[in-house]
């Protein structure tokens, strides 16, 4: 599989062309056609192995396909710590360079404030760690209404850190017709039950 095989977005095929990629990594290949099909995508594995961009590059192809900067985000990425959240809108700026999308990063240890005059302008994509969107939405400033894919990152490590409780009700926040790009290093029971109660039939990548 080459980069020009997968049936993205001609601006993010620039984008990755310009990060020097060359060619999909084995998550890359499995994960991004069945996403831009809409399909649900469980996806099994490590940090290095290029996940980041398995769910960001589907996730602004779609995301490029409508309006930009629409009132309520259409997208949301959750991540177990603030580190891997500036991570992943790191990527994501380098792979939306093309493409006119905005984005607000809800972690910990930043005032609400700034967050929150983000999310009032209006922001397609949030990259946020589970407790800080729980404490955004209880200030009642966030609309999940509109959210059309949710990504869970490195679920393995959400549940080490006791994260699983919250996770479930953000899944009931977001609309029951959404597409779900599940991530996680290994396969514990309590994960399967996770993806089980929550993922439609996804298709599974196992790298
Ligand atoms: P990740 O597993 O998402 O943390 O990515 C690990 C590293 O690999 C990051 O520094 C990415 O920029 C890089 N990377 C991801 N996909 C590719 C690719 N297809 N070709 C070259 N480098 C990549």
């Amino acid at each position: 599989t080459t980069f020009a095989d997968l049936d993205l977005n001609p601006k993010v095929q620039k984008a990755i062309k310009e990060a020097g990629y060359e060619t999909p990594t084995p998550i890359q290949a499995g994960a991004i056609p069945p996403a831009l099909l809409g399909r649900d995508v469980l996806g099994i594995a490590q940090t290095g192995t290029g996940k980041t961009a398995s769910f960001t590059l589907p996730m602004i192809t779609m995301l490029a396909r409508g309006r930009a900067r629409a009132r309520m985000p259409r997208s949301l990425v959750l991540c177990p710590t603030r580190e891997l959240a500036a991570q992943v809108a790191e990527n994501f700026d380098i792979y939306a360079k093309h493409v006119k999308l905005t984005k607000a990063l809800l972690i910990g240890g930043v005032s609400f404030k700034e967050q929150e005059q983000a999310i009032d302008k209006g922001v397609d994509v949030l990259i946020a760690t589970p407790g800080r969107l729980l404490d955004h939405f209880e200030r009642g400033k966030l609309i999940l209404n509109d959210v059309k894919v949710m990504v869970v990152d490195e679920a393995d490590r959400m549940l080490d850190m006791g994260f699983i409780p919250d996770i479930e009700r953000i899944f009931g926040l977001v609309p029951f017709t959404r597409q779900t790009l599940f991530f996680s290093a290994t396969m514990a029971p309590e994960i399967e039950r996770i993806t089980n109660t929550f993922l439609s039939n996804p298709e599974k990548i196992e790298v």
